[in-house]
């Protein structure tokens, strides 16, 4: 953004609200969780109506992804299924799972930080958010901070390994595809 007068706009950038999903990809971090977190914005009055970090070990839950709590979180506050109203952030690219999730949800603009080689679908292995044959589907922007997405994903992996990431992991390698 080249207008620095435009401090207000800035608090509604894709950076501050990615920054949000990053604070909750850190609790999952020190829980030992892999680290993605995602947030839910209210489109309309710039309120985050979700906030939530994956916590599948935590739950013993599959379908416990950041995008998914963040979704039934919302759906919760709304007292409804449709997001329509939403914009969803999170710091790697959906899973399949998630994907399906988002567009059952008509959620209709999604945000992500580093994209998942391994098992993204928004354009990595699968084209599910890109895809036009759905009835819907949404508005993607990826690689928002995805750098800092990213090297939080590899540090916890490496950790986990007491070696170095391995080609392939989530977060190594930057960027959106397509
Ligand atoms: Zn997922």
């Amino acid at each position: 953004m080249s207008d620095e007068s435009s401090a207000f706009m800035e608090d509604l950038s894709p950076e501050h609200f990615m920054g949000e999903a990053l604070k909750e990809a850190r609790r999952a971090y020190e829980v030992e969780e892999v680290p993605v977190g995602a947030v839910i914005l209210d489109a309309a009055t710039g309120r985050l109506v979700a906030r939530a970090h994956n916590q599948r070990e935590l739950l013993r839950d599959p379908t416990a992804h950041a995008e998914i709590l963040a979704i039934t979180q919302a759906a919760d506050y709304y007292k409804s299924w449709r997001l329509t109203g939403c914009v969803l952030y999170v710091t790697l690219e959906p899973c399949l799972m998630c994907a399906g999730a988002i567009v059952q949800a008509r959620i209709p603009e999604v945000v992500y930080g580093a994209v998942d080689p391994k098992a993204g679908a928004h354009c990595s292995v699968f084209e599910v958010l890109a895809n036009s044959a759905n009835n819907h589907f949404p508005r993607v922007q990826g690689g928002i901070l995805a750098d800092e997405s990213a090297e939080l994903l590899r540090s916890f992996f490496r950790e986990r390994r007491g070696g170095e990431g391995k080609k392939g992991d989530p977060g190594s390698s930057n960027g959106a595809c397509g």
